[in-house]
């Protein structure tokens, strides 16, 4: 069963992979994310590394956009620095993701071929956190 096809939103992608040439730097700072917001403006972020557990560019774009206001997003990238193009959310991501914006499209492949995909679709079958949470009231 599939969906009908999201369009890319080759801004966002743009966005992203000019984080990643201009401001990745060295081991710490290797990938970029855009993330589009539902009032439309993007956000953009690199990744914070770590061996603890550092986290991803898709991670550290979350918590920027809510320390701008912006809670609900709608599209998401990730660019690889040194010419890496679109790199797919890892599995922590992917689940994060889900949990925080359940309808979010995430731009996934490389070169000609990057496609938009809801995160539903990159995480089958998922544990949904909000499912086994108790009411409290
Ligand atoms: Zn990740």
């Amino acid at each position: 069963m599939s969906t009908p096809a999201r369009p890319v939103d080759r801004e966002l992608v743009e966005a992203a992979a000019e984080v990643a040439r201009t401001r990745c730097r060295g081991d710490n700072h290797t990938m970029a994310a855009a993330a589009r917001a539902r009032d439309g403006r993007i956000v953009t972020a690199v990744n914070a590394y770590h061996f603890t557990g550092g986290p991803c560019a898709e991670l550290v774009v979350v918590g920027a956009a809510a320390a701008q206001g912006a809670y609900e997003l709608e599209t998401i990238v990730a660019v690889g620095d040194r010419g890496r193009g679109v790199v797919p959310p890892c599995g922590r991501c992917r689940q994060v993701l889900l949990d925080y914006f359940p309808g979010l499209t995430v731009i996934v492949g490389d070169g000609e071929r990057v496609r938009s995909v809801p995160v539903a679709e990159l995480l089958p079958e998922t544990y949904v956190w909000a499912d086994h949470q108790l009411d409290a009231e």
